[in-house]
């Protein structure tokens, strides 16, 4: 007999298929349309669905969508916990809490409030900009919940404004309909003025990339500046100039070169180090940034520390070995300019990347360029965008500090 047949199902049911469920009773959050093997009840997309292995065993409570390949987020793993309006609440007061005790935050202004998954969130992104907040949705389940999200993040926080913004792509993946803009209190200034590592940088959360701000990143900003004393820094793939400013400014780097292809990144770039005064010493280069090596390495310009910071290069794990040769001929470029004894600072911002593969991409490069490359510092993101082991998939980012010798 089957537990259904004692306990009439009254709530649309997911049915996960034989040998398919453990990843979800340890917690991971996505159930993908190949782990199902039935629904019952007829879930409109947004509905709240339990899950339950096929022998009937209660996994989790989630948010349905038919037309995404994530067809249920999980939040809840207690049966008696439904996706109430107190439920969000207190995920998202634990999210607050978490940052509030993180170390150094008087020097920022900015930080990730609300991580996804790793906040048991699947599909919100909150971050904070000084006084503005600025939500990212990627599910369609949160997405038909905004208002009430939106409120809740409103009677915490108390933030001048709220702005939406729908990342690339996902309008389709989720099958969201969703305006992107000022949703709640007023307009911020353009651009914003945050805090970082007690420097000043100015960011535009309306058009600027990704949130404005690569937040992520803020430590290792930090990190490089330590070792960058008196150094010819290039900062590649420099966005809005956030390492080599910091390296300048914190650091004391003698000169820094940024290289973007984007000009409006640079005009930031430019304001930046304008306000934190080493304006003097950064020079901004629109290029692309393969060609700007090559051209530096015909001349034989020789850099005592590179950063190489890419967007992501992996959209998928089918794009893997393809990824992983476009950062092997980058990286292969960075270490000819990079002078005997100077340092290579590699990121990769690429989730189906692992560290493994990445530094596996740096021996090749060691073995290819004939130098010897030694990783001093191994790191990843900073704390406010922590990582669930339930869902190792949110360390995405790699910041490898190396010597080139
Ligand atoms: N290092 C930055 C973030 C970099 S994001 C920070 O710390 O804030 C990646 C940047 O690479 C973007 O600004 C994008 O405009 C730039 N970019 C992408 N492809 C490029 C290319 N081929 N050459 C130069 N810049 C590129």
């Amino acid at each position: 007999m089957s537990p259904s047949d004692d306990e009439p199902m009254s709530e649309p049911t997911v049915v996960i298929r034989p040998r398919r469920a453990q990843p979800f009773f340890n917690q991971h959050p996505w159930v993908f349309a190949g782990a199902i093997a039935t629904i019952e009840g007829q879930p409109e997309p947004g509905d709240e669905v339990v899950v339950q292995s096929k022998d009937g065993q209660f996994i989790g409570r989630g948010l349905f969508n038919p037309n995404s390949n994530i067809r249920v987020r999980l939040y809840s793993w207690d049966k008696s916990v439904g996706l109430t309006n107190e439920f969000w609440d207190a995920r998202i007061t634990d999210a607050i809490a978490l940052r509030a005790q993180l170390p150094g935050r008087s020097s920022h202004t900015a930080c990730r409030l609300v991580a996804s998954e790793a906040d048991g969130l699947s599909g919100l992104t909150v971050d904070q900009y000084g006084d503005w907040l600025l939500v990212q949705l990627t599910s369609l389940a949160l997405g038909t919940r905004r208002e009430e999200l939106f409120d809740l993040l409103q009677k915490h926080l108390t933030p001048r404004g709220i702005i939406l913004r729908t990342e690339k792509g996902i309008r389709e993946l989720e099958g969201l309909e969703q305006r992107d803009g000022l949703v709640r209190g007023e307009e911020p200034p353009r651009p914003l003025e945050i805090r970082e590592n007690g420097l000043t940088f100015l960011v535009d959360v309306c058009t600027g990339q990704k949130t404005g701000c690569y937040l992520d990143q803020r430590d290792n900003r930090a990190a490089v500046a330590r070792y960058a004393r008196g150094h010819r820094l290039l900062d590649a793939f420099s966005y809005s100039g956030a390492f080599g400013i910091t390296a300048a400014k914190l650091g004391e780097a003698a000169s820094v070169v940024c290289v973007d292809s984007s000009e409006p990144a640079l005009e930031l770039a430019r304001s930046n180090a304008e306000v934190n005064g080493v304006a003097d010493r950064i020079e901004c280069v629109q290029s692309d940034v393969f060609r700007f090596l090559k051209d530096a390495a015909t001349r034989g310009d020789e850099y005592d520390t590179v950063v190489l910071d890419p967007p992501k290069m992996a959209r998928r794990q089918a794009g893997l070995a393809k990824a992983l040769r476009g950062y092997h001929s980058l990286n292969q470029l960075a270490v000819s300019v990079v002078r005997p004894g100077g340092l290579l600072v590699t990121c990769s911002c690429s989730g189906h990347v692992s560290r493994e593969d990445f530094e596996q991409m740096l021996s090749g490069v060691a073995t290819s360029s004939g130098r010897t490359i030694r990783i001093l510092e191994s790191r990843s993101q900073a704390a406010d965008h922590p990582v669930s082991p339930n869902c190792p998939e949110n360390r995405y980012l790699k910041c490898l500090i190396c010597r080139v010798s």
